[in-house]
């Protein structure tokens, strides 16, 4: 698939499908000149109420007369879009029209700011990409060419880099744990380094056991696919230390341990390793948008499993920076993962760290599958996120981390455990560990449990995975 722009008017464009968006009551710029070309058919269609302006609404018109295309889709923007209503409509329309390989589509959307734009496109890009990835017939065909008419060409750009991120993460989540285990991960991964600007290091078992990661080790040790932990660093500024590091859960897949998982909670526990895909599509995001900024990301990868030496109910295990951790639940295994990534972490001096995992099931009683639930230990930075999210239009919500969840983390062998004491606040008592490993960093912790993956499909999006937090996270990093 390729993006480009086009400047030929509506009427006089070749192309397999047009798409037209449709925002306010009143007919604009494009959509004006259809509606004339068509006699006012654009217009009845929506007096009929045949089409319709709600976000992300499609309405398909098939041969309309006095324009060069066979099929038009009308996409609504709702009243007064915000850039993730764009996302929306442009994810909608670009899946409505994947149901068959064409040769092109373009979408002829009113005017729009930069932000908006480039969610539209973006949108457009993740709507046409499925998951699919093991089927013969396809159930998505993304266009072979896109066309955005404006005369905004960086925007269309950046979308498209952010788009082609976002689809990075969804298409390391949507591979099948016996594609995607921390090795293959990591060598996927290592292509970053062809980027400007982009360094990958990669440490196996050996490594890992000389820094003293016993935390993530212990997780490790059932498998008999070794672990790895990576750390990919951006240097599109000279600044010495990075202005953020990106860290990320990547359980490659969890069959809980010995704390073993029924069969339907196995199902989708190749999606554990969500987090680390986040990192890896968002950096790539960033390196080819060519932001001026010092950016690293981290990522564990382990794949939690059953054998004769997983590791046990009871087990002291001891994290790289000290502290012993008893283990109450093998199935609380992102935490351990991450207390040693977060110890890296901070040896590497960041100004603000932000941690992506698919930690708890709590966090979907608490907020739903559509919320990314937010803690924090700086209220300052954690707000930095919650703008930067609303901007791009994706979903968070602060939780409290009151000093008394940690009350629950005492163990009566080791320094902390791994779970909870009671049922209540899985979420917070998880962000409370790992609160334990941040030492003073300025430092926000996303639990994407949720939102990461998806059962079904949505009209912009494919079930399977959907790169949440990619778009926020690069509106970050360019700020910076
Ligand atoms: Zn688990």
């Amino acid at each position: 698939m390729t993006i480009a722009t086009t400047s030929e008017s509506i009427t006089n464009l070749q192309a397999d499908a047009i798409i037209v968006g449709l925002s306010g009551s009143e007919l604009q710029g494009s959509a004006a000149e259809l509606n004339q070309a068509t006699s006012g058919g654009l217009q009845s269609l929506l007096d009929s109420g045949q089409a319709k302006t709600k976000v992300a609404a499609t309405t398909f018109w098939l041969q309309p007369s006095g324009i060069n295309t066979k099929v038009v889709i009308l996409v609504g923007l709702g009243e007064n879009p915000t850039a993730g209503d764009c996302f929306k409509a442009g994810g909608a329309a670009a899946k409505a029209i994947a149901n068959k390989q064409i040769s092109s589509a373009a979408f002829y959307f009113p005017e729009l700011d930069c932000p908006q734009l480039e969610s539209a496109v973006a949108g457009s890009i993740v709507g046409c990409t499925g998951q699919d990835l093991h089927k013969k017939t396809k159930s998505l065909y993304a266009p072979e060419q896109i066309l955005w008419a404006t005369s905004n060409t960086e925007a269309v750009a950046n979308g498209d880099k952010i788009g082609t991120g976002v689809n990075l993460t969804r298409e390391l989540v949507n591979q099948p744990p016996n594609y995607i285990y921390p090795e293959s991960f990591a060598d996927q991964a290592a292509q970053l380094a062809e980027l400007n600007n982009v360094t990958v290091e990669i440490w196996d078992q050996a490594r890992l056991e000389a820094e003293n990661c016993g935390s993530l080790l212990g997780v490790a040790q059932g498998s008999d696919k070794e672990p790895r932990l990576m750390i990919i660093r951006y240097t599109g500024s000279s600044a010495e230390n990075p202005h953020l590091a990106i860290v990320g859960k990547g359980v490659t897949y969890d069959s809980g341990g010995l704390s073993l998982k029924p069969s339907d909670g196995q199902k989708t526990m190749k999606c554990d390793m969500a987090g680390a895909a986040t990192v890896v599509g968002t950096i790539k995001a960033i390196a080819e948008m060519e932001l001026s900024c010092h950016v690293v990301g981290l990522v564990g990868l382990v794949e939690n499993m059953v054998s004769g030496n997983s590791y046990r109910l009871g087990d002291v295990l001891t994290s790289r920076n000290g502290k012993t951790i008893e283990v109450l639940n093998t199935d609380a295994e992102g935490r351990l993962v991450l207390a040693d990534v977060l110890d890296v972490t901070l040896g590497l001096k960041p100004q603000h760290v932000v941690d992506l995992a698919t930690l708890t099931g709590a966090c979907c009683v608490a907020l739903g599958l559509d919320i990314v639930g937010l803690f924090t230990n700086d209220q300052t930075w954690c707000d930095q996120i919650v703008n930067s999210a609303a901007e791009v239009g994706e979903e968070v919500w602060q939780l409290p981390m009151t000093a008394h969840f940690s009350d629950q983390l005492k163990s009566k062998i080791a320094d902390l455990r791994n779970i909870g004491a009671g049922r209540w606040g899985g979420a917070i008592t998880a962000a409370k560990f790992l609160e334990e490993f941040v030492g003073d960093a300025s430092w926000t912790h996303m639990d994407i449990a949720g939102p990461a993956f998806a059962d079904s499909e949505k009209s912009y999006i494919d079930g399977g995975a959907s790169g949440v937090m990619v778009r926020t996270l690069v509106n970050i990093a360019r700020g910076m």
